[in-house]
């Protein structure tokens, strides 16, 4: 099945005999059993709900996995990741990564004996440099928040396979719609379901998608014990969501394009990081490994009075945190995602307080555009 196809009619279950076109939402929290010994499949809704499995199937099928797991926030899903991995264990991190990872590697996880490294994943020799025997994982982004820095997925996961190390890839930004790390080598792929999945700026979601079978089961095992799972209506509201995700995609990257082109030609602007731009450093590599540039947009102004400016002053463009929805979002990295990074650190990323982030939404990129000349000039 066709992959448009696919997020319409998802998995071929058939949770209902009615011929509803629609899933039903299954709003139990238990169901009872038919004999002594005997299920239906389903007992208990921390461990399956026919709404939520269907949903699961859909995106196991999406991102070309073994299993997907829906939980109640991208977060959740990667907190209930680390269960997998042992005190002592060492893990490799972009340097760059979301704000939240951030927070729960070095606050949480740490807390649990786990210990991290952080590097520039673009290149593959600093990851390879920081390897020791207590590695266990890789886990990337790409592209980064809010960098916009692309690694090369295939690549680094030779280096994985070679040194027996789980790959984990961060694929909100771009989606299974513009790029499948399973099918690039890696093992394990993460989703804040809040952002384009769901798409619409109303639903907190997360996913974790695993190729290897035996490593579903585990995560399974996981999941099913710490209980971060998705309820049936958020489900639905997942399901339906993912059914328009390619034309959202491909018209949200429309307009990126046509705006990420116009802010470089702005006097104001000082640096605009689109990974669609002629001038981004990992242009070449996204080319190879993905099918879109999806529709993230960071830019440094040229003063951070621009900024706030802009922050302050935009009409239609939302100030808010999150991304990916059919609302354009516009947030000030510093002060939001990125605020509890350590300020040289922040600096040395390039999150200054000229650095805004640009979720580009559905509106029309007229529209959008001048709503951000009004705000910069008014
Ligand atoms: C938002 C986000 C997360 C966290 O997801 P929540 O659904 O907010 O918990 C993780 N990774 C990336 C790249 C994100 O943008």
């Amino acid at each position: 099945m066709d992959f448009n196809t696919r997020c319409i009619h998802g998995s071929k279950d058939k949770y209902d005999t009615t011929g509803a076109v629609s899933v039903p939402i299954f709003q139990s929290a238990t169901f009872s059993h038919p004999g002594v010994g005997e299920s239906t499949g389903y007992d208990y809704a921390r461990l399956q709900n026919p709404t939520r499995e269907y949903l699961e199937k859909t995106v196991a099928g999406l991102e070309c996995g073994c299993d997907a797991m829906a939980f109640s926030t991208g977060m959740a899903a990667t907190a209930t990741l680390m269960e997998v991995f042992s005190p002592g264990d060492h893990l490799i991190c972009s340097y760059d990564l979301y704000g939240g990872s951030h927070r729960l590697f070095n606050h949480i996880s740490v807390k649990n004996g786990l210990l991290f490294d952080f590097a520039d994943t673009a290149d593959i020799s600093a990851v390879k440099n920081l390897i020791r025997p207590e590695t266990k994982a890789v886990f990337i982004e790409t592209p980064t928040n809010p960098m916009m820095q692309v690694t090369d997925i295939e690549e680094m996961a030779k280096l994985c396979k070679k040194h027996s190390l789980l790959l984990i890839v961060d694929n909100t930004f771009l989606t299974p719609y513009f790029q499948k790390p399973l099918l690039l080598g890696a093992d394990v792929v993460i989703h804040s379901g809040t952002k384009y999945l769901g798409g619409h700026n109303d639903t907190l979601a997360g996913f974790l998608i695993v190729a290897d079978k035996e490593l579903a089961e585990r995560m399974r095992f996981i999941y099913k014990t710490t209980g971060a799972c998705l309820s049936a209506f958020d489900s639905w509201l997942l399901i339906r969501s993912i059914k328009t995700l390619p034309v959202r995609m491909e018209r949200q990257q429309e307009t990126a394009m046509k705006i990420a082109q116009w802010l470089t030609e702005q006097k104001k602007i000082k640096k605009v990081y689109y990974v669609g731009l002629a001038s981004h450093p990992g242009i070449e590599i996204s080319k190879k490994q993905s099918s879109g540039f999806g529709a993230m947009i960071s830019f440094e102004t040229e003063c951070c009075d621009t900024a706030v400016r802009i922050l302050e002053r935009v009409e239609i463009i939302k100030y808010a945190e999150s991304l990916g929805g059919v609302e354009s979002l516009i947030t000030y990295p510093m002060l939001q995602t990125h605020a509890d990074i350590p300020e040289e650190e922040r600096l040395a990323k390039g999150i200054n307080d000229c650095l805004l982030r640009f979720s580009v939404g559905l509106e029309s990129a007229e529209d959008i555009i001048s709503d951000l000349k009004q705000a910069m000039e008014g």
